[in-house]
Formats: C-alpha cells, sequence, structure tokens
C-alpha cells in the first residue's frame, strides 16, 4: 500500500471540495469536512477520508440534502430535538450540542434526539464536545444490518457505535467510541483493501462459518462483541436510537436505503449528565484518583490517549494514494 503526505488543511479542503463539487452548500460541506479532518487529525482514519466516496454518493443519488438547515428545538427543558432535514448528521450535530449541552448545566441531565438524519462518522465529536463543557456523554446511533444477533447468521443489527466520555478538568477526557460489531464495517473494508486478514470471531463468511478473511465476511455477517452481552448492547442501541427517538431500526432503514453507499436515513440518541449537579463536591478528584490507581497498572491506558497523542501532532497524515487518485477525480468531475 502506497501513501502520500497531506496536511490537516489540505485534507479539510479536499473534503471540503469534493462535498461542495456533489451539491453540498457551505454550511453542509464544512461540517462534514471538518468531522473528516479531525477523524483524520486524530487517527480514526475508517471515518477521515476513506468516507468521502459515500458522502459523495449520497448527495449525487439525492438521497441526502446538501443543503439542510437543521434547527434544534428546546421541547421541554431537558428534552432537545433536532430535525436533521434528511442532511448528513455532522451539521446537526454541531449545532444542537451547545442547546443540549446548557439544558444539561441547568437541569443536571438532558437529552437529545436526532431524526432524519444520515451519520457516518465516529461519535467522539460529540461526546467529546459535551466533555469540555464538564458534562458526562454519552451516544449512540444505529446503521443498516450487518451484524447478526448472538446464536444467529443473518444480519438484523447495524454496527450501532456507543460513546461514552468523561469530562477531566484541565485535562482532555476520557473518552471511548466503539462499534458493538466485533469490528467496525470501515475496519473491516480497510482490512479486506489492504490484504489483511481480521480476528476470528469478527464475522460469518456467506455459508456462515467463521472466517479471518475480510472479503468472505463482506459477503457475509458481522459478529456482535462479547457474544450475548455484546449482542444485548447492540439490541439496546437498535431500541434507543430508533422507536425512542422516532426513528427506524437498523432493518428498516435498511429497507428505505437505495444502497448508493453512502449513510442511511435514521436516528441519533445523545445523553448529558452534569456530575457537578448530581454529584458530590469533589467528584472530579475522586474520578482522577481512579485513573490514576487504573494507569499505575502495567500494560493500561486509558481509552482515547491513542486518539488524544494523535491530536497532539500537527504535522502531516499519511493517507492511502489509490484513495487520493479517487477523491482528486471526485473534484473535478
Ligand atoms: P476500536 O475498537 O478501535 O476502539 C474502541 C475504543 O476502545 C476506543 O475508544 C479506543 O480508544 C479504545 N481502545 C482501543 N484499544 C484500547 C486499549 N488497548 N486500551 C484501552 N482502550 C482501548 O473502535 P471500533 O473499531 O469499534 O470503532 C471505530 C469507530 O467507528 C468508532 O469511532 C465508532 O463510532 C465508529 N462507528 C460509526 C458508525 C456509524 O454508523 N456512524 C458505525 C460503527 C462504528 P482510542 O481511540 O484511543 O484507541
Amino acid at each position: 500500500m502506497t501513501t502520500q503526505a497531506l496536511t490537516l488543511d489540505e485534507i479539510y479542503q479536499l473534503a471540503f471540495n469534493c462535498l461542495t463539487k456533489a451539491g453540498a452548500d457551505q454550511a453542509n460541506a464544512d461540517a462534514v469536512a471538518n468531522t473528516v479532518m479531525c477523524a483524520e487529525r486524530d487517527g480514526s482514519i475508517s471515518h477521515g477520508l476513506f468516507r468521502i466516496p459515500g458522502y459523495v454518493a449520497s448527495l449525487q443519488s439525492g438521497k441526502v440534502n446538501g443543503s439542510a438547515d437543521p434547527q434544534p428545538e428546546q421541547v421541554t427543558a431537558a428534552f432537545v430535538r433536532t430535525h436533521g432535514q434528511n442532511g448528513h448528521a455532522p451539521l446537526a450535530i454541531h449545532r444542537s450540542v451547545e442547546m443540549l449541552a446548557q439544558s444539561a448545566l441547568q437541569c443536571g441531565v438532558a437529552v437529545l434526539s436526532l431524526t432524519h438524519s444520515h451519520h457516518f462518522a465516529a461519535l467522539w465529536p460529540e461526546t467529546e464536545a459535551l466533555a469540555e463543557q464538564g458534562l458526562v456523554g454519552f451516544a449512540c446511533v444505529s446503521y443498516t444490518p450487518m451484524v447478526a444477533p448472538c446464536g444467529g447468521d443473518k444480519a438484523l443489527f447495524g454496527t450501532n457505535p456507543i460513546s461514552f466520555a468523561w469530562p477531566r478538568p484541565g485535562k482532555a477526557p476520557l473518552v471511548f467510541d466503539m462499534a458493538t460489531a466485533a469490528m467496525a464495517m470501515g475496519e473491516v473494508q480497510i482490512a479486506a483493501r489492504d490484504g489483511h486478514s481480521v480476528p476470528l470471531g469478527t464475522g460469518l463468511g456467506p455459508n456462515g462459518e467463521l472466517t479471518e478473511d475480510p472479503k468472505e465476511i463482506l459477503k457475509g455477517v458481522l459478529l456482535p462483541f462479547g457474544a450475548h452481552k455484546g449482542s444485548a448492547i447492540s439490541m439496546m442501541v437498535e431500541l434507543m436510537a430508533g422507536p425512542m427517538v422516532g426513528e427506524a431500526f437498523s432493518f428498516e432503514a435498511g429497507e428505505r436505503d437505495n444502497n448508493d453507499g453512502g449513510p442511511a436515513q435514521g436516528g441519533e440518541f445523545i445523553l448529558a449528565i452534569s456530575p457537578q449537579l448530581l454529584g458530590s463536591d469533589n467528584w472530579a478528584e475522586h474520578a482522577e484518583g481512579f485513573f490514576a490507581k487504573l494507569e499505575a497498572m502495567d500494560g493500561i491506558r486509558l481509552p482515547g490517549q491513542r486518539r488524544h497523542k494523535m491530536r497532539a501532532d500537527f504535522g502531516p497524515r499519511e493517507v492511502n494514494t489509490a484513495l487520493l487518485t479517487k477523491l482528486y477525480a471526485l473534484c473535478e468531475k
């Protein structure tokens, strides 16, 4: 695999140009390009430039509204609702998180229900943004069916990521963000593209057999992480990002999708909690003592640390050359 070095500005600009060329307006292209640049910056490459062809395809097919103008609505003191106007999720999230944070800072707890939106990104941008305001954040999203419930061999669940962020005054928040599938689909696609095997247990081939070959898994199904336990969490995500916010299950989103390679329409649930209002006065120091104990253990690192370390490097990032060729062509079309 050959790569080419791009600065963070070049990554942003390339993404922005592809998106505007495909019909996105400035606000939508800026929000998505920023999300993509932050993913490349933090080394979350399966949600960086790799996703641009899918974003572009969904604009070109007309499935996604590149001029969406989502406006968050304060439904009650502790409930914010945003209709995504069928756009890509980053603009709706960017505009909603501040209202959600203010609600949680006043009420102690607040929720955001995002509907009619197309999510194709990592979830840490939204939970981390809440933690940067001193709040505990939780978010989950469903997708289209790719994961077999534990014991089955047919896809019903999406890869259904969950993210949790804990505020650490004066430090980067603690954040985990993970698919509830044994491996995110983007990671399997990248392994297939780059000719790598994946751990046994990641998924089943088309005949229902366990396999380490990502190309076979792309023809078959993914499995949940942690057998029945991950399966239960994935089921929870289906309910919370589906009927609880007034949106579709993954299987319904899959049925109504036009399969253009871009993200299906679905919902997102985001929860924000103020430890300052709910917890004791020393909530932050108490948690820091716990993190210190954890980090003192051999072989342990905190989730999110890899990304935050990458973020401290402002230098260029290596991007797959074949992907870049594809993206330059998309800009010129
Ligand atoms: P990973 O398995 O790579 O990582 C999951 C979490 O575990 C991360 O927070 C990571 O932190 C942490 N972690 C990894 N290794 C260690 C370790 N050794 N010790 C402590 N913590 C560790 O993520 P996934 O592949 O499951 O998911 C990738 C992304 O895909 C996520 O951002 C997710 O939101 C996104 N996704 C989005 C979907 C969508 O529909 N929008 C669908 C499915 C997934 P760190 O980052 O610091 O390594």
